[in-house]
């Protein structure tokens, strides 16, 4: 089957890490890295490597995540001037961590979303 994360051990409560909310089916905690004021990372109880591995059965988790981003946001004061959600998928999405999560940014102007298109 899939193979366990560092995420699978924060949702389990056996390595420390600065949880925020959780329930029976998400988790969300701080990222350890920020590359934002408010930086957090949301994610599945059950391990779901990727959002390609995501079917029907999880419609209820998935948006449930969203559910919480949002009400994640209000609870850090940030919902009124706005923040970013982002889910990286594989290599060219640049996922690092193969425990599908949705990254919570925000506090400040961000910057563009993307840096321009690099020429081939
Ligand atoms: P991604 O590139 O979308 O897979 O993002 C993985 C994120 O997980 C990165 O922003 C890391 O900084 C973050 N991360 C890795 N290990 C930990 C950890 N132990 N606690 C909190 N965040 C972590």
């Amino acid at each position: 089957m899939f193979k366990e994360t560092i995420f699978s051990k924060i949702i389990r409560r056996e390595i420390l890490a600065d949880i925020v909310y959780q329930d029976e089916l998400i988790t969300g905690f701080r990222d350890i890295s920020p590359k934002a004021p408010i930086h957090i990372l949301i994610v599945p109880n059950i391990l779901i490597p990727t959002l390609n591995d995501v079917t029907i059965v999880h419609q209820q988790i998935l948006g449930h995540m969203l559910i919480i981003a949002s009400k994640i946001a209000y609870k850090e004061k940030i919902s009124k001037n706005g923040y970013r959600l982002i889910i990286n998928c594989n290599e060219h999405g640049a996922q690092e961590i193969y425990h599908l999560h949705i990254h919570l940014l925000g506090g400040q102007r961000l910057g563009p979303m993307l840096t321009t298109l690099k020429n081939k």
